[in-house]
């Protein structure tokens, strides 16, 4: 009989990994407290590891096909000069994958849609779990229960699978929030497939094209946590980045009030462990990062394809777990870090300090280029 999976939540991780799962002859069952498949968070950048991990799924053309191909990215001043250029087509021919800007609901959608036998049980909210000798238990908050011999915790950053296992895990406030949008808009950036992130003072724009005509952005600036509930208005927005070189007030203009979230940016604290008996973590509840790196989404196909792969190899399910989670977690680690590091330094406000930050990347572009970006993005499975 076909091992049965548990797997707590619909998101990159949770569809990513009934699919491998699948895959190998386990029969996944999805709960997914939301009412539907996630579909906010407008877009994502999805690095060469990540299109890596989606070839070994057997969708990278679908991927290409729903995705904007990245040409080239930068990182400029807020006045639009150049301090750093990463050549992401170069990149693509030596790591095989290109990086893509994609709508995450195209992502959902795509994992979603390849599943043959997993039923996504919707507005099953998990508040319990209990282990016995063969077997796991997952209580829902309507009252069902369900048995199953292994369960994934695929349930995001505030992971109540986690809570469980890890009561004492910490969530870092990163002391900014983050703004994103989607506009319709077009421009040379948009065809060529060139993405770039600006830095002012304290701020950050990102611009992503997920299509010839679709642009994902993202802005970030400084809060505290007791401001965290505070909205401000896209007029507000528009006048805070007034000062950034364009395309940055137009596409802001240019989004549709009801098309921009917001969100304060936590991390968690790496954690020792990701697994106990027969429960894992993958995804954001085992690991969740800043966005700085545009990563987590990334990890959580990579933590799909690896977990599988360990499964398959081991007939102990608690064995398997644990090689899992040797095999991911410096590697999430070091993300993890790289990202919080790179948030602060990212979101320095003196402008005394953020002059000597970006001639320090200006010079330190070529070096990082070849070190640090190699493991991260060139990342293969
Ligand atoms: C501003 C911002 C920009 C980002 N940009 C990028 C990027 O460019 N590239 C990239 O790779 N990553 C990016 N990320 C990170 C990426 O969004 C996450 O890493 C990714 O969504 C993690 O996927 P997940 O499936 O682990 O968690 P989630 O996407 O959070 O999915 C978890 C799912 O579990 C469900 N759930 C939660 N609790 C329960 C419960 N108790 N019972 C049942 N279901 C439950 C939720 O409803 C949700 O559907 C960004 C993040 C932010 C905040």
């Amino acid at each position: 009989m076909k091992k049965k999976v548990l797997i707590i939540g619909a998101g990159v991780s949770g569809l990513a990994s009934a699919l491998m799962l699948e895959k190998i002859g386990y029969a996944p069952v999805i709960f997914e407290k939301s009412d539907g498949l996630r579909n906010d968070g407008g877009g994502l950048t999805l690095w060469s590891n990540a299109t890596d991990a989606l070839h070994s799924m057997g969708l990278l053309e679908e991927i290409y096909q729903n995705s904007k191909i990245m040409s080239e990215t930068a990182l400029t001043t807020s006045s639009g000069k150049t301090l750093a250029t990463i050549p992401l087509e170069e990149l693509a021919t030596k790591y095989g994958t290109h990086t893509v800007g994609i709508l995450r609901a195209n992502l959902h959608h795509i994992l979603a849609s390849k599943l043959k036998q997993t039923e996504i049980k919707i507005g099953y909210k998990l508040v319990n779990l209990k282990e016995t000798n063969d077997e796991v238990i997952a209580r829902l908050e309507n009252g069902h229960e369900e048995a199953g011999d292994l369960l994934v915790g695929a349930d995001g950053i505030y992971s109540a699978v986690r809570n469980k296992l890890f009561p004492n895990h910490a969530l870092r406030f990163s002391g900014y929030e983050a703004w994103r949008g989607i506009a319709t808009y077009t421009n040379q950036y948009t065809k060529s497939g060139f993405t770039f992130e600006a830095w002012g003072n304290g701020m950050r724009f990102g611009f992503v094209p997920m299509s010839n005509s679709l642009v994902y952005w993202y802005a970030t600036r400084k809060t505290s946590e007791n401001l965290s509930k505070n909205q401000i208005s896209k007029e507000q927005l528009i006048h805070s980045f007034r000062e950034f070189a364009e395309p940055v007030p137009t596409v802001i203009e240019e989004t549709k009030e009801k098309d921009i979230t917001r969100k304060v940016i936590y991390d968690l604290k790496p954690l020792q462990n990701w697994s106990k008996g027969r429960v894992v973590l993958i995804g954001d509840a085992a690991h969740a990062t800043t966005p700085n790196l545009g990563q987590g989404a990334c990890m959580a196909l990579e933590d799909a394809v690896i977990l599988a792969q360990t499964l398959e190899q081991d007939n102990s399910i608690s064995q398997a777990v644990k090689t899992f989670e040797d095999m991911r977690m410096d590697r999430a680690k070091l993300i993890v870090n790289s990202s919080w590091m790179f948030g602060k330094i990212a979101q320095i406000e003196n402008t005394f300090l953020c002059d000597v930050r970006n001639m320090l990347v200006k010079i330190g572009s070529s070096i990082k280029r070849n070190s640090n970006l190699n493991r991260i993005i060139g990342h293969k499975i």
